[in-house]
Order: structure tokens, then sequence, then C-alpha cells
């Protein structure tokens, strides 16, 4: 695995709306590993090997993460913002921010003191940046509405090859399914292989509607991150039995299409691989149940990441756990073919 890479992902900010850096970056790095790479109108980045055949399956991963969006300035030249996705507001006060603006980052802090740490009902609209501005006029010859802000957190290496950082959500999923695409052309996949970086997943799954409407896959996986129930609050009964680096979960739910779990199982077991299962119903939540819903409808299997503190400023997951989803969707592109029989009887 390319971990520099992965690394440049999640230093990168990539708040919905504003991916284009890191879609460039994808863009610029997927040269040479696809037989195409393309981009379209929203920035959705995607790799394609055998772009000729008729069967597709397309993997998704999303680019986008998580954050604030300026909304407003105060007399005092304090920033006011508004949050785009879903953000645990009090994780804030306190933290340092960077704000991306048109002539580049600029650093924040987040106003904090004793009542704003014990108001349990704070708001995104409670919340006060401070960049050193000496008022409402010096913070408008930097800052625009709309200017999108992340936490200044950046990645780190912890113990037993895990990592942190913000937004592994879902930016290793982006990471995993082109890494997937290039390992399957090595290993001489006969299928159009189609990975793309979504835009826009943790808002409004635009990117994921705009690619599979436009690919029209046969087959269609979501790559994104899930709860584990080895730590915190989250309990067994809610996810299933999901530990940090036991491997890449499926997930069984009334959507997620059987026949492809199966494929898939029978994938890890080839590798030796050891998957998990979480439990979910209805909606996943995720890229796939948009690209489920393109066209006349597409069979969705889902495969996850083990990821602890989602949505704070230091998920912690597990670079084994990443290296096998690689492997795992590489190998269940290889094994794919044009008569893969998808319906259950
Ligand atoms: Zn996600």
């Amino acid at each position: 695995m390319d971990k520099e890479f992965l690394f440049e992902m999640l230093r990168t900010g990539s708040v919905d709306g504003n991916e284009t850096e890191l879609e460039k970056k994808i863009y610029d790095h997927m040269q040479g590993k696809a037989d195409q790479v393309t981009v379209d109108e929203m920035g959705n980045v995607t790799a394609i090997v055998n772009p000729a055949a008729q069967f597709k399956v397309l993997l998704a991963g999303h680019a986008d993460e998580i954050g604030l969006m300026v909304s407003a300035v105060g007399e005092d030249g304090s920033l006011m913002v508004r949050k785009i996705g879903g953000i645990y507001v009090n994780t804030y006060p306190g933290h340092k921010v960077r704000i991306y603006t048109n002539s580049g980052i600029i650093y924040g802090a987040v106003a904090n003191s004793r009542e704003i740490s014990k108001n349990k009902e704070l708001e995104a609209s409670g919340l006060r940046i401070d960049i050193g501005a000496k008022d409402r006029d010096d913070a408008l010859k930097h800052v625009q509405l709309g200017d999108t802000v992340t936490f200044d957190t950046d990645v780190r290496e912890l113990l037993n090859d895990r990592i942190t950082g913000r937004a592994l959500d879902d930016r290793v999923g982006a990471f995993i399914v082109m890494e997937a695409v290039a390992a399957a052309m090595e290993k001489g996949a006969s299928v159009g292989c189609y990975a793309v970086a979504t835009t826009g997943e943790e808002t409004t799954g635009n990117g994921a509607y705009f690619t599979a409407s436009r690919v029209r896959p046969n087959i269609a996986i979501a790559v994104d991150v899930t709860y584990t129930s080895d730590n915190c609050d989250i309990s067994d009964a809610e996810t299933g039995e999901i530990s940090l680096g036991k491997g890449p979960v499926l997930c069984n739910n009334p959507t997620v299409h059987k026949k492809l779990n199966a494929f898939l199982r029978a994938a890890a077991e080839k590798l030796g691989m050891a998957v998990q299962t979480e439990a979910a119903s209805g909606y996943t939540g995720t890229d796939g149940d948009t690209m489920h819903q393109t066209g006349p409808g597409v069979p969705f299997a889902l495969v996850s990441i083990p990821l602890r503190y989602m949505h704070s400023p230091a998920e912690v997951g597990d670079l084994k756990d990443i290296q096998n989803c690689i492997d795992l969707l590489a190998e269940f592109l290889v094994n794919c073919t044009a008569d893969m029989e998808l319906k259950p009887f």
C-alpha cells in the first residue's frame, strides 16, 4: 500500500463542496495505474480498468469530509459557522481549525470558556472562530462566507499499525477503491473496473448519483467506515461484534445484495482472510443507497473499515484492515465475470 499517499490524502481538506484539491491529487496519483482516469463536472474522479468491457463493477469511496462552513462574521471579527454533515459540536471548542480560503489556508481557534464547555446543548451557530482579526472588515479581507473549515489536525501513527486523524471517514475508502482497481489491473481482471472517489456523501450523495447514473454499472460496492463495538458505548446489539484489526466488514441488511456478499466472502476465503459481519436495517447511510437507486436499479454491497470515534477529530483505524480491504476487493474484481448470476433463483 502507498501509505505516503494515504497520509497525503488525510492531510488534505475536503469538506463537502470543497473536495477539488483532494480530487486533483487522486487524479494525478492514478495516472498510469488504470487504463483511464476521468473527472466530471462535480469533481468526481473515476479510475477505469477495461473501459471497453460491457460488464461494469463500480467501487465507490467518498472523498468528502464533514466540517463547518463560515456563515457570518461578527463586528469583533470572529467567524460564525454552520455545520456540514454530522459533526459533534462539542468537539470543536478549544480546538485549532483551518479555514480554506481562496488564497489558501488560514488558521483559527474555536472560542472556549467554562460556560461553553458546560453547555451540552451547544449548536454550531453558537461556535465562534477567532482568526486574530481586528474587526469584521479585517476578517473579510481574508475570509469569504461559504469558506469551509476543518480541525487543524494531522494523521499520526499509533502502536500496532493503527493510525489516528480526522476524517478517515471516508478518505480511507477513496484510497482503498483506487488501490483495489490498480491491483485488479495488475492481476488481469476481465470486467470493467471503475473506482470513484465521490463528492458530497456526507450531505447529499450527489457524487455517487452523478457517477453511477453515468457509468451504469451492473454491480456497485460502497466502501465506507463503520462503528466498532470494541470501545466506548457502541454495543454489539447495535452493530454486531466489530473490532479494529479483525478485517473488512460485510453488511447484512435488507437492501444489500446477498449473492454479492457471498461472492465477497468467497474471495476472502480464497485469500484466507477473516471478514466481520455487521447487521443493519433499511438504508445503509452510504453511497451504496444512492448507487442502488440510479437508472434501472443497481445491486450493491457495502464493505466497511472498522473505525473508532467516528466523526471526531481523532478517529482511529488500522492499516491492516485497509490493506485487507484492498486485497479483498482486488480479488473480488478478478473473480467477477460478465456472466455472473445475480438473480436469487
Ligand atoms: Zn462515510
